[in-house]
Formats: structure tokens, C-alpha cells, sequence
């Protein structure tokens, strides 16, 4: 149990620090930028009949849409065609084995996978191993983030689902979070996680979420500068006092009206005198 929530942390950690190394810090996560960044190199599943050495390497690898090698010390992941969202999440998944140091076997000679390979991006229904249940963790929580999830106010399942690109089942999941972390107001009190808030603010200004500090003082003005003036009768006399010299360049109310009134009188008499002649 213990080693189970030390996996959780150390894999919600990693994911916070995924965030901060993302280059273009907007929703949907750009996995695969990330994982160039980090040296993963994404291609598609090798045909049979073209590269038949790789392609046996990839089956004895592991089963599924996905595999990750090591070859001659570079990564690799194989991807089979899918949605975007998937492919999204696949890629986050297998980042997650990575970046967490997950253990690798050799498959033969300069090659390695994954130790556990075999069911990636199951998305929690099932994970086999605790090592794929650490890479969902961290791929849940790279491509959606509770912390500017919480300052968009979207929780649901299709809200998450449209704004970071997630496979329906994986959104849920995190709508289901969501709810248990709105519940606690458990947001913010890990540095990291001020951290992603602090460099995601443009994105978050961008959709009119997080109000810049300056914005914010703006919009408390309103409030807090006329209390000293309707509780406090002397400084309102003074407020007084001073307007006094704008009604020289702005008539007050009475007075214009006045002015207009004047100005009719003399434009009808003036007709008035022409149409007499
Ligand atoms: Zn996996």
C-alpha cells in the first residue's frame, strides 16, 4: 500500500515536471513534442514484408497498439494507426515508462523493452503490472493537468474529454478525480503544482481563466476604494471640495439644461423674426 502511494507520488511528481518541460504550454498537451524533446522517436508499426527483423522484434516484445525498443540507445515507439486522442494518450503512456526509469529487459542483442511491455494504455481498467498503472498515472495527469482543469472549471468527462484531447475512458477517469479533489479543495498546496499554474498562466489568460494579479487588483478597486468615502463624512466634504473646480468645464445638470432651454428660446424667436420678414 505504501509503495503503492510512493508510485503515485513519484509518478504525479514526474507528470507536474513533464508539464514545465513542455515547450508550447497550452491544452491539449503536445505529447509527442515532448517526446522528441526527450528522445523518444515515434513511428508507425513496421510492415511484416518490408522490415521483417524489426517487426519479430516488436512481437516478441509485447502484444497491442504499442511498443516501445531500445535500439543501439535510442528510443523507439511503434504505434499502430488510431485516433489522435488515442495516439495521445499512448505516447503519454509510454513517455511515462520512460521518464519514470521503469525497469527494461533485453530482447536480443542491443535491444531492449519495457520489462512489463505488453499492456500499454489500458487506461486503468486493468493494469496489469504497477509499472503501467505508474506510466497511466502519469499519463493522465500530463495530458490533464486537475490543477488548470480546476482553474477552467471544467470537471466532466466530454469537457475534459474536448479540452486535452483524451480518450472517452481515460476522461472519465479524471472526472472522477476531479469530483474527489473539488471536494477536498485540494488544489495548489504542492509547489510544483503552483509551479504549472505559474507557466501555463498565458494559456489560462488566453481563455479568460486566472485573472493576471494586476487584472485582479483592478477588479477589487471598485470595492475596497469607496468604502473610506461613504464611511467617512470628512473625506467626503473633501471629495466635494475638490470636483468643485470640474463644474466650471462641465456644467452641472440644472445648469445645462438651462443653456439648452436659452438656446431653443433663441433659435424660435430667431425664426420666428425671419418668417415675419
Ligand atoms: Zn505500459
Amino acid at each position: 500500500m505504501a509503495d503503492t502511494y510512493r508510485q503515485y507520488q513519484e509518478a504525479r511528481d514526474t507528470a507536474w515536471r513533464a508539464l514545465l518541460h513542455v515547450r508550447d504550454k497550452r491544452l491539449p498537451i503536445d505529447a509527442e513534442g515532448l517526446a522528441r524533446d526527450v528522445g523518444l522517436h515515434v513511428a508507425p508499426l513496421p510492415d511484416v514484408r518490408e522490415q521483417p527483423r524489426l517487426a519479430a522484434l516488436i512481437q516478441k516484445a509485447g502484444k497491442g497498439n504499442s511498443v516501445s525498443l531500445r535500439i543501439r540507445g535510442e528510443w523507439h515507439l511503434f504505434l499502430a494507426p488510431m485516433t489522435e486522442d488515442r495516439r495521445r494518450f499512448f505516447v503519454a503512456h509510454e513517455l511515462g515508462h520512460l521518464l519514470l526509469a521503469h525497469e527494461t529487459r533485453v530482447l536480443s542483442p542491443g535491444v531492449r523493452c519495457f520489462a512489463d511491455a505488453g499492456n500499454a494504455g489500458d487506461m486503468m481498467e486493468e493494469p496489469e503490472s504497477p509499472l503501467d498503472y505508474a506510466a497511466d498515472i502519469f499519463a493522465i495527469r500530463l495530458l490533464a493537468p486537475a490543477c488548470l482543469l480546476h482553474e477552467m472549471h471544467v470537471d466532466t468527462a466530454s469537457g475534459i474529454m474536448r479540452l486535452c484531447g483524451l480518450p472517452p475512458r481515460a476522461a472519465a477517469l479524471r472526472a472522477e478525480r476531479m469530483a474527489l479533489l473539488n471536494e477536498r479543495d485540494a488544489f495548489f498546496t504542492h509547489p510544483l503544482e503552483r509551479q504549472v499554474r505559474e507557466a501555463y498562466l498565458p494559456f489560462l489568460r488566453e481563455r479568460g481563466a486566472a485573472p493576471a494579479p494586476a487584472q485582479a487588483a483592478e477588479r477589487a478597486l471598485p470595492l475596497v476604494m469607496p468604502l473610506p468615502q461613504t464611511e467617512n463624512e470628512e473625506s467626503e466634504k473633501e471629495e466635494r471640495g475638490k470636483g468643485a473646480e470640474n463644474t466650471e468645464k462641465k456644467p452641472a445638470k440644472p445648469i445645462r439644461l438651462c443653456l439648452f432651454a436659452a438656446a431653443g428660446f433663441a433659435l424660435a424667436a430667431l425664426a420666428f423674426f425671419i418668417l415675419r420678414r
